[in-house]
């Protein structure tokens, strides 16, 4: 019953049922393009995490809610009220995933139980190398051997409580000094029973899918075609549908309204509004219209400089909402 009456109330108000929430925006690594680690003072992330008392509040508020994506800009796992959000999820029957990217290099024991005994539902895993060495190289701070023990006894639980989840694949950003390690990664991924790999060009542009020989590019499709197969990693949701269908909320509760809203934030708070009120505030209705096309983008949100908006620009070809599904 009561959950009926929440998804008559979702439906009638036209509220999402899919949100991310930013868990935690510090991190213990220092990569070496990371936008969160260079002190950019136009960043308006702030350091912080999610504290449990307004998750709670936040989850009894929006009942309706089903998923939640944890990693935005830090490491989840830095977290301290980690353990009790997954718990408290667990028990609210939402679907929590951090398929955004995880570091993995520090997770406690209880925590590695808690993803399998709790039903976490899917990781990706920052990893753009198979060796220590290479890994370094953009991964500052960090150590993959740490991360491969980690791996392991996470698989360790994932027997024990005879569970598919939490799902694991592997995001490789491709640079040019981790092409010769590309050749390697399925081997690597099959050992430590990932399901998936997908790869990324770089943000800073120093190599493109393009420029890499026809070989590789086979062998990059090649495994991305074999390890392709649960719906919760190909549930990949275009950027900009996000401020429609999985808003993001940054981790003190400031309304982004999606991963790539790093620089300009909406001026409301999710959890003192409320998300409804919020994903009705002046600017996120704003937003919503430039992304359909609909309003001309000014330099009061962030999608004016997103080169996401100015290919839709380009191409005069905007977000169809009516096409977007689950709204
Ligand atoms: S692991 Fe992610 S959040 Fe941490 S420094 Fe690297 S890119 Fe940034
Ligand atoms: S244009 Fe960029 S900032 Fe705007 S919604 Fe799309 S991805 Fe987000």
């Amino acid at each position: 019953m009561k959950n009926k009456f929440w998804e008559i109330y979702r439906k009638i108000n036209k509220l999402p049922q899919s949100v991310r929430i930013e868990t935690c925006s510090l991190c213990q690594l220092n990569c070496r393009d990371c936008y969160m680690r260079k002190n950019d003072p136009n960043v308006i992330i702030g350091n912080g995490y999610l504290k449990f008392e307004d998750y709670k509040n936040f989850i009894k508020k929006n009942a309706y809610i089903k998923n939640i994506e944890l990693s935005f800009a830090g490491e989840i796992f830095l977290n301290p009220d980690l353990y009790k959000i997954i718990k408290y999820s667990y028990e609210k029957n939402i679907n929590l995933t951090a398929l955004n990217g995880v570091n993995f290099n520090n997770v406690s024991d209880e925590i590695l139980d808690a993803l399998v005994k709790y039903q976490f539902k899917g990781i990706t895993f920052s990893i753009d190398a198979v060796t220590n060495e290479t890994y370094q190289i953009y991964r500052r701070n960090g150590n993959l051997n740490k991360v491969i023990e980690n791996i392991k006894k996470l698989n360790y639980y994932k027997e024990k409580y005879n569970s598919i989840y939490p799902i694991l694949q592997i995001q490789y950003i491709i640079f040019r000094h981790n092409i010769s390690e590309i050749k390697d990664v399925k081997e690597f991924a099959e050992k430590l029973k990932i399901e998936n790999i997908f790869f990324k060009e770089p943000w800073n542009g120093e190599i493109k899918f393009s420029d890499l020989d026809k070989k590789t590019l086979f062998e990059i499709q090649f495994i991305h075609r074999q390890y392709k197969q649960y719906d919760i990693l190909n549930n990949n949701i275009p950027l900009c549908c996000q401020p429609f269908i999985q808003p993001q909320i940054n981790w003190n509760g400031e309304l982004l309204g999606c991963c790539c809203s790093t620089h300009k934030n909406l001026n409301v708070n999710v959890f003192k509004s409320g998300l409804r009120r919020a994903l009705n505030s002046k600017k996120m209705k704003y937003m919503r219209k430039v992304i359909q096309g609909k309003a001309t983008s000014e330099d009061i949100i962030a999608c004016h400089r997103c080169s996401f908006y100015h290919q839709m620009q380009a191409a005069n070809k905007y977000l169809n909402i009516k096409k977007i599904k689950f709204i």
